[in-house]
């Protein structure tokens, strides 16, 4: 048994003095969905853990802002996925909590967790006798070559193709979300293009965030875009299951039917959430149809490097951009 320290500060400044008096091995735990499963596994081994999940200045979201939307990092996903006034004008955005995990996970699991959740590569989470570049660096990468079902076609690396698991992320890429952080040398905010890394050859290194630093609040800025959106995920279970392949898409058209604004962004195909700004454009000034849908599609898989098993996952991916686009053009048409 391995043992760690558990600390429940009262305030945010606490938790934060906590981060930086615990130095490295420190980590923040919130609802613990996948922290505690990943310590079972021995690929996290934290020596203390500073639980932040009910902490007031986390808590709660506000989506009645005129600028933007609000999401304190506590906040449930269950409590953001039913919100009314999300899934009218964001429906990408609630329709990536709802799809994500099940409705017991979503009670616990915060929407900030959740978007530091770390791959479901069976290697990574199955140690040994499986090499796992991400789990121990340097020792090599049992997906190259074997079975790869899962794995990422899109930011891999000769070191790693371990797909980023997470729904939420996905939508709020597409939407040009930014992250509040706090840490012991004060505040500061980030995209959240910025916040996930591509493996390259240090795939151990996940992520932007300090290891004393937290996410304070997700922000996203208001957009008329928003309401013709949707999540679409394509998953061996549809009860609940990590992608296959998604993608959040919004489109927004004129009077003639000219795309005049659109989001795509992939889950279940990259090593992060993957935006992608060419099949964007190429729908701009033009209708909106199933070719031209189609076309963005294979633009958006363009670069898709597939292992030795995952072929399908490049004409799945295509298939799900051009059916989320479809998807969210008949929202704007309602
Ligand atoms: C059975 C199952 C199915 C699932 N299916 C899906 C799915 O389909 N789609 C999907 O997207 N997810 C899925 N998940 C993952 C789930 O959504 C995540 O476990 C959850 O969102 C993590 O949130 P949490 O609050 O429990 O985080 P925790 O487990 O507490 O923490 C996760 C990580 O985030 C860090 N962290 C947490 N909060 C903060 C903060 N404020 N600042 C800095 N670091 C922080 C922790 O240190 C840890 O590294 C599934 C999980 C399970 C168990």
């Amino acid at each position: 048994m391995r043992e760690f320290t558990y600390t429940a500060p009262a305030t945010l400044g606490d938790a934060v003095g906590a981060l930086a008096l615990g130095g490295p091995g420190t980590k923040v735990l919130a609802g613990g969905t996948t922290l505690y499963d990943l310590m079972k596994l021995g690929v996290e081994r934290p020596r203390a853990l500073i639980d932040v999940r009910d902490l007031p200045e986390l808590a709660g979201f506000d989506t009645s802002g005129s600028d933007e939307l609000v999401f304190g990092a506590g906040a449930r996903m269950a409590d953001v996925a039913e919100d009314p006034v999300l899934a009218r004008d964001y429906p990408a955005l609630a329709e990536s909590l709802a799809k994500a995990a099940s409705g017991q996970v979503r009670n616990m699991a915060t929407v900030g967790g959740n978007l530091l959740q770390r791959t479901r590569c069976p290697y990574f989470r199955g140690g040994r006798p499986f090499p796992c570049n991400k789990r121990e660096p340097g020792s090599g990468c049992a997906a190259r070559g074997g079975p790869d079902r899962t794995q990422a076609v899109l930011g891999t690396s000769e070191a790693c193709t371990a797909a980023y698991p997470g729904d939420w992320a996905v939508a709020l890429l597409a939407f040009d979300a930014r992250l509040d952080l706090l840490g012991p040398s004060g505040a500061r905010t980030i995209a959240l293009s910025a916040l996930h890394r591509e493996p390259a050859d240090t795939p151990h290194h996940e992520h932007g965030l300090a290891d004393d630093e937290l996410i304070v609040r997700i922000r996203v800025p208001v957009t008329a875009v928003g309401r013709a959106s949707t999540y679409h995920k394509v998953r061996d279970r549809e009860s609940f299951a990590f992608a296959l392949a998604s993608a959040a898409a919004a489109v927004r058209l004129d009077g003639h039917g000219t795309v005049v604004d659109c989001r795509i962004a992939l889950g279940g195909l990259a090593t992060r959430p993957w935006r992608v700004p060419a099949a964007e454009r190429s729908l701009l000034g033009g209708p909106l149809t199933a070719r031209t849908a189609r076309r963005a599609g294979e633009i958006a898989l363009a670069g898709a490097r597939p292992g030795a098993r995952n072929a399908f996952k490049t004409e799945l991916g295509t298939r799900t951009v051009a059916q989320a686009l479809r998807i969210a053009g008949d929202r704007w048409a309602r």
